[in-house]
């Protein structure tokens, strides 16, 4: 199994970095983990077919993790898709789902797809399968409004790879990345406390108990892209793929 940092950026693009889309590949799944804004180019960019794509995790409402979705839609519609899609995120995306695809393409929600599509609600320790995709979301904690906000916990292949998305320092994060084979965690500043979002000084605090094999940082701040070379960690840049 693969999986390939199409985006990794923050929401401001900070280091000309893509917005947050992860794409996992096996010979079993084939899936997206967000979809923001910039993502559709970005998968282009790669040569990733989309019409191969069975699956779409989102994590959470924002822009730069979700607003990809009305792009990647009708670029499946016009490109004759045919292959069945399940989009699957917070509890309401069905809705999100529809006030985001008639902000930016009026009607475009009241299209019919070609292909068969279902959106799917995903909800707090209660584990999902959608193939051979199990997904364990967790609450985080990444504001007052505008969730619910997930992390998630993705077991794939006798694999598991485990999300952060965006959120301040939360004890979920533990049962959330526990002995993941690949722990992808936020890291948005050095050591700024910055309400709502984690910084690699909270993580780190952690990741004894957390004891992931194997540790990447993502969705960095200029602060952070400006350390890189001093730090003793791995960092994702657009592009990096890592074999799972
Ligand atoms: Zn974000
Ligand atoms: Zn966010």
């Amino acid at each position: 199994m693969q999986l390939r940092f199409v985006g990794c950026g923050d929401a401001f693009g900070s280091g000309g970095r893509s917005n947050t889309c992860f794409h996992v590949t096996g010979e079993q799944v084939n899936f997206l983990i967000d979809c923001g804004a910039s993502s559709l180019p970005a998968l282009k960019r790669a040569g990733i077919p989309r019409g191969d794509i069975d699956l779409i995790l989102i994590t959470h409402f924002h822009g730069d993790h979700f607003a990809g979705l009305p792009f990647f839609l009708l670029d499946a519609q016009f490109s004759r898709r045919t292959r069945p899609l399940i989009i699957a995120g917070p509890a309401g995306i069905e809705t999100r789902l529809v006030q985001v695809m008639e902000a930016l393409f009026e009607h475009s929600s009241k299209v019919k797809q070609k292909f068969e599509l279902s959106v799917v609600a995903l909800h707090p320790e209660q584990t999902q399968w959608f193939g051979a995709v199990g997904v364990t979301p967790y609450a985080v904690m990444h504001g007052d409004s505008g969730g619910p906000f997930l992390g998630l916990r993705v077991e794939a292949q006798g694999r598991t790879i485990a999300y952060t998305a965006d959120t301040e320092w939360t004890e979920t994060l533990i049962p959330l990345a526990r002995d993941a084979d690949l722990l992808i965690a936020e890291a948005n500043t050095y050591d700024k406390v910055v309400r709502n979002h984690l910084s690699l000084n909270a993580l780190e605090a952690h990741l004894a108990e957390i004891r992931p094999k194997r540790l990447i940082l993502t969705h960095m701040s200029d602060d952070m892209l400006s350390r890189l070379n001093a730090l003793p960690y791995t960092a994702a840049h657009d592009g990096m793929v890592v074999e799972l």
